[in-house]
């Protein structure tokens, strides 16, 4: 920890005054209240062949890392946070640290790319991979096998179908089995769920959606409850593999997370009223939103996150697949885009995106709620809905 952090005051800051800020740091060569970015790839050694500055080489290491990592790891209430080049080089750098015959427990509805990577990849790579329903509590206590069982992983609220998993109750749960839990907690962001404080061991986030938010870098990250022995193999596997980030988009991405309170509770009040407006629309059939009373895990979600539940929400429309896909067609200010938590709302038939394994349903769409005012964003959804017979 730097000694200028906003955290060295006395008094706990709020983790939205620790966000604005990025954790208040001044440059100390130039007294700027805004990082410098430092492009270098690497570092001078000292005449007796040390590094006395501490860094050597930019594959393992960057000062523009250090303000993002350290504030996202202050938001989270973990111990260490790395930045990688992607969501999905994070992710997989967590199996990677496993070892070949581990059985890993983790959700059938996930992030897709995870998924096939799961079944395509680290099963080629040894690890035995069992996908359960983890909004099920004894499905997931009946998938654990004790003393081999070493990694659960949760995604909450889970794309696309928004499903929650418990994330109290299965971190006990994977402990008890000796196994450790990692979250990817990239649709509940810092903002509304610390998976941490619930008991996870690390925490996940695809850095591209809502943490950077304005659609503009490709990002991920971890973020570690304790610096134990899996976390150093989970730092030697960025450092060897090499998916690490560039200085710009480390900066970006110190730049959105400044954003971030204001941007989500934002999105999650426009999504909770989209929804709300959205169920009573004749030409939906059903709304998959956490905040919805009647969503199944609605309970679940009013106790796990806090201040809202999102800006991500799904609707299955009436007709079935073409239908849902000429209501795309017909948006104008939602954009068909992949992708989610820019601050520009984005439509997605997600079933034609994953493919014919894929087990959404074909008339479901994918709303990533931006920030623009959501009577416009009613107003473009209902003439599209009302369009179609
Ligand atoms: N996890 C979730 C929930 C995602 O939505 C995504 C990307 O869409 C990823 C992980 C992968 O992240 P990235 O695209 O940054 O590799």
């Amino acid at each position: 920890m730097n000694a200028d952090d906003l955290r060295s005051l006395q008094a706990p800051l709020k983790p939205e005054t620790l966000a604005a800020h990025a954790l208040g740091r001044i440059d100390a060569a130039s007294g700027a209240i805004i990082p410098p970015i430092h492009p270098s790839t690497t570092y001078e050694r000292d005449a007796d062949l040390g590094y006395s500055k501490g860094r050597c080489y930019s594959r393992t290491d960057n000062p523009t890392y250090d303000v993002a990592a350290d504030t996202l790891t202050a938001l989270e209430g973990g111990a260490k946070t790395l930045l990688f080049a992607s969501g999905m080089a994070a992710a997989t750098a967590v199996f990677q640290a496993l070892e070949p015959g581990d059985h890993v427990v983790a959700p059938k509805v996930m992030y897709w790319a995870l998924r096939s990577w799961l079944l395509n990849f680290a099963s080629r790579w040894g690890l035995h991979i069992e996908l359960v329903d983890t909004s099920d509590l004894a499905a997931v206590a009946a998938s654990l096998k004790p003393g081999k069982t070493k990694l659960v992983w949760l995604e909450s609220p889970a794309n696309p179908l928004w499903s929650i998993s418990d994330i109290a109750a299965i971190a006990e749960l994977a402990h008890k089995a000796g196994a450790r839990l990692a979250v990817d907690s990239t649709v509940a962001t810092p903002v509304l769920t610390r998976p941490l404080s619930l008991g996870a061991d690390i925490v996940m986030h695809s850095a591209t959606k809502y943490l950077n938010g304005h659609s503009d870098v490709v990002a991920g990250t971890l973020t570690a409850a304790v610096e134990d022995d899996f976390w150093a193999r989970i730092k030697s596997v960025l450092s060897l593999n090499g998916g690490v980030i560039g200085p710009f988009e480390a900066w970006l991405l110190q730049r959105g997370l400044r954003t971030l309170f204001a941007r989500v509770r934002w999105q999650s009040d426009s999504a909770l009223a989209l929804a709300q407006r959205l169920s009573e629309h004749v030409g939906v059939a059903e709304v998959l939103y956490p905040g919805l009373p009647g969503f199944s895990g609605h309970e679940l979600a009013k106790r796990q996150m806090q201040g809202g539940f999102g800006g991500m929400l799904s609707i299955r429309v009436k007709g079935g697949r073409d239908t849902a896909i000429a209501v795309a067609a017909k948006l104008s200010l939602w954009k068909r885009a992949t992708s989610l938590g820019g601050v520009e709302s984005l439509v997605e038939h997600r079933a034609s995106i994953e493919g014919p394994t894929s087990p959404i349903p074909d008339d479901l769409l994918r709303l990533s709620v931006g920030i623009e005012a959501a009577d416009d964003l009613f107003m473009d959804l209902d003439q599209a809905l009302s369009a179609i017979d």
